[in-house]
C-alpha cells in the first residue's frame, strides 16, 4: 500500500459569539486545517487540527513544504516510521508547536485511513476499552456577565452534561470568587464543577487562590500557572487542597514525563493536536497509567472520544467550545453525562466540504 496524494486545506470558522480565556484573550474565530491522505487503493483518511485564528496557514505550510515529500509513495500503515521521519525532518525548527500541530493533522489522517482499510473504529484499533466516555462541557466564558455565565451552564445541563467547567482569571480574585459562588449555588448538588484559570496567576497568587477556592469542591483547578513551571505545579500540588489538571499546552512527550516526574498533576489532559497526534497521545496515556493517573483530553472531542474509549485509565473528555458540528454528520451527543465513541471505521467523522467551502482561506 502506498500514499498516492496528500491534500491540505485551511478554513477560518467564526465563533457564534466572542469568548475569552485568560491566556488566549478574546477569540472570535478559530482556524481548521484539514489534511486528506489517499492511498493507491482509492481509500482516503482525513486528519484535522483546530488552532487559534490566523495560525492555521503556518501549520498547513509545514505539511505542504516539509511533510508531503516525505509521505508520497510511502506505506501509510507504518505510522510510527512516518511520525519519526516528520519529527526528524523538522527537528531544528520543531520539537514542539507549531510542528506538533502539523504532525498531528497527518497522524490523524493516517490512523483514520488505517481504520477505514481495516473496517474498525480507531478506539478499537487502539486497544478498545469502553465506548461509553465520561464528558464535560468545557465552556469558555471569562468575558461573560455572571448572568450569562449561569445561562451557559443551564444550556450545558440541558444538553445532557453533568459536569461543567468555567473560567477564572478576572481582574481580581474576589471577582472570580463571586462568580464561582454564583455558579455553585446555581448548579444542583449532583453536578460536578471544574475551573480553568488558563495560566492567570503566579505561584504566590495561586497559593492564595487555592486557599479561597478550596471550599467549592472542584473536580479540578486547571492550569493555575504557566504550563512549563513544573516546579510550581509540584509545589501547588503539595498543598493538597485542590486537584490540578494540566497538559493542553505541552507539546512533546518529554514535557509530560517531566510534569509527572515532578508530581505536578492529578488530571493529565493532553491535546492530540498540540502534542503531535494520536500516536504520542497514546504514549502519554500509558505514561499516566503507569503512574496511576487518569487521562483526560482537551479540544477536538470528536477525535479524543476514540482515544479515551481505548484507555483503561480514561477520565473526562472535554467537549470544547470550538465545535465543528455544523460541518459534520452525526456529531457526538451527551446523555446523563456520558457520550459514546462511534462504530464507523476510522474516526467516523464525515465533513460537509460543500458547506466548508464558504470558509476556505487556502
Ligand atoms: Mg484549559
Amino acid at each position: 500500500m502506498k500514499i498516492s496524494n496528500v491534500e491540505i486545506n485551511t478554513y477560518k470558522i467564526p465563533l457564534p459569539e466572542p469568548v475569552e480565556a485568560y491566556a488566549a484573550g478574546v477569540m472570535k474565530a478559530f482556524d481548521l486545517v484539514i489534511c486528506r491522505i489517499d492511498n493507491d487503493n482509492g481509500k482516503q483518511g482525513i486528519g484535522y487540527i483546530t488552532v487559534h485564528e490566523n495560525q492555521g496557514l503556518a501549520i498547513a505550510s509545514i505539511i505542504k513544504n516539509s511533510f508531503v515529500p516525505l509521505l508520497l509513495d510511502k506505506d501509510p500503515r507504518l505510522i510510527e516510521l512516518l511520525w519519526k521521519n516528520m519529527w526528524k525532518d523538522t527537528h531544528y525548527a520543531g520539537r514542539g508547536a507549531p510542528v506538533s500541530f502539523a504532525i498531528a493533522a497527518v497522524d490523524v489522517a493516517l490512523w483514520d485511513l488505517k481504520g477505514i482499510c481495516l473496517n474498525e473504529p480507531i478506539w478499537r484499533l487502539l486497544g478498545g476499552h469502553d465506548k461509553k466516555v465520561l464528558a464535560y462541557a468545557g465552556n469558555i466564558d471569562l468575558n461573560f456577565s455572571t448572568e450569562k455565565l449561569l445561562l451557559g451552564a443551564t444550556k450545558s445541563l440541558n444538553q445532557g452534561f453533568q459536569s461543567i467547567k468555567m473560567r477564572l482569571g478576572r481582574a481580581t480574585l474576589s471577582e472570580d470568587l463571586k462568580r464561582l459562588e454564583a455558579m455553585r449555588n446555581h448548579l444542583p448538588d449532583n453536578i460536578m464543577l471544574m475551573a480553568d484559570a488558563n495560566e492567570a496567576w503566579r505561584v504566590d497568587q495561586a497559593v492564595h487562590a487555592f486557599k479561597e477556592i478550596e471550599k467549592f469542591n472542584l473536580v479540578w483547578l486547571e492550569e493555575p500557572i504557566k504550563p512549563d513551571d513544573f516546579k510550581g505545579y509540584s509545589y501547588l500540588r503539595t498543598l493538597g487542597k485542590i486537584p490540578i489538571a494540566a497538559g493542553e499546552n505541552l507539546h512533546i512527550l518529554s514535557e509530560f514525563n517531566q510534569l509527572i516526574n515532578e508530581n505536578g498533576v492529578d488530571f493529565l489532559e493532553p491535546d492530540l493536536t498540540t502534542c503531535g497526534g494520536i500516536t504520542p497521545f497514546m504514549k502519554i496515556a500509558k505514561l499516566a497509567e503507569i503512574n496511576n493517573l487518569p487521562i483526560c483530553s482537551h479540544g477536538v472531542h470528536d477525535l479524543h472520544v476514540h482515544l479515551l474509549a481505548s484507555c483503561p485509565n480514561a477520565s473526562y473528555l472535554e467537549f470544547h467550545a470550538w465545535n465543528i458540528d455544523e460541518f459534520t454528520e452525526n456529531s457526538l451527543r451527551v446523555k446523563n453525562g456520558y457520550t459514546e465513541a462511534p462504530e464507523k471505521p476510522g474516526h467516523g467523522i464525515s465533513f460537509d466540504f460543500d458547506k466548508l467551502k464558504n470558509f476556505l482561506i487556502d
